[in-house]
């Protein structure tokens, strides 16, 4: 009784299909497939050891797959290399922030500007006009407009989660995936990242993992519902919630 629809007729960013991942013989992800439409904050969930964080792992060929495929606007990514695949538009942050403490936020987020890539793109790289309203506008959005010049090592935590956030965003990513992103956040800074998340769908398709189900109710279009790597179910919120598979595999834990 999955809701999964096949491709008929409809825009799906992300097509994932009969993905099998085996570590010496283990599927952490088994025959998995799932679709994300355009502008769609999908979530997965899942108890521990479900096979969620290698999901994103596969996707952003951090991890090779063993079976099935990945497709990315019509692009197969289970051939591609993990640049390769961020050059197509997928941005992902891990779990644990990773950014340049010692740099202000505003030079965390021009490093992550596109040009400040490659040898030549740093060397002759000009704080033009172009960046510096780009990166202004990206700092508004991630609520640190008022924090360009500050150092990293001095924001919250919930803030270096947004700078992440930021410096994904500023390389405009037509697909986003998130791992846990309000792990660690106070009752406010989840609602604005809640807000945050609602904001930047309009031009892309968001992927997040996430535990706390109250920010998952806030934020989801729809919830794939991960156990031993494989779709439990998938739905809104209400029927995962009130599906008894679900709830098994949840009060059983
Ligand atoms: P989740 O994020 O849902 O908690 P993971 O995707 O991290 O789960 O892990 C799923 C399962 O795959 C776990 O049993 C984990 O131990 C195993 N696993 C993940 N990565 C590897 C790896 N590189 N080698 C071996 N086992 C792995
Ligand atoms: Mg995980």
């Amino acid at each position: 009784m999955l809701e999964t629809t096949k491709n008929i007729g409809k825009d799906f960013v992300l097509s994932v299909e009969g993905l099998t991942v085996s570590f010496d013989g283990f599927k952490a992800v088994n025959d998995l497939s799932f679709y994300v439409e355009e502008n769609e904050i999908r979530v997965i969930i899942g108890p521990n050891g479900a096979g969620k964080t290698t999901v994103l792992d596969l996707i952003c060929g951090r991890t090779a797959a063993t079976e099935g495929s990945i497709k990315f606007k019509g692009k197969e990514l289970t051939k591609m290399k993990e640049h390769q695949i961020v050059h197509t538009g997928v941005g992902r942050k891990f779990q644990n922030p990773s950014i340049y403490e010692d740099l202000t936020v505003f030079e965390n987020l021009e490093l992550s500007f596109p040009r400040g890539h490659s040898v030549f793109g740093a060397l002759f790289f000009k704080r033009d006009k172009e960046v510096i309203e780009k990166i202004s506008e990206i700092a508004a959005m991630i609520f640190l407009g008022d924090k360009l010049g500050m150092s990293a090592d001095l924001l919250s935590h919930g803030q270096k989660q947004w700078l992440e956030i930021g410096m994904l965003l500023i390389q405009d990513p037509e697909l986003l995936m998130l791992d846990e992103p309000v792990a660690g956040m106070s009752v406010s800074e989840r609602k604005q990242t809640a807000d945050l998340l609602h904001r930047i769908t309009k031009d892309r398709s968001v992927l997040v993992i996430e535990h706390d189900m109250q920010f998952v109710a806030e934020i989801a279009d729809r919830v794939t519902v991960l156990h031993q790597g494989k779709v439990l179910s998938e739905g809104s919120m209400e029927r995962v919630q009130s599906d008894p598979k679900v709830i098994e595999v949840y009060l059983g834990h």
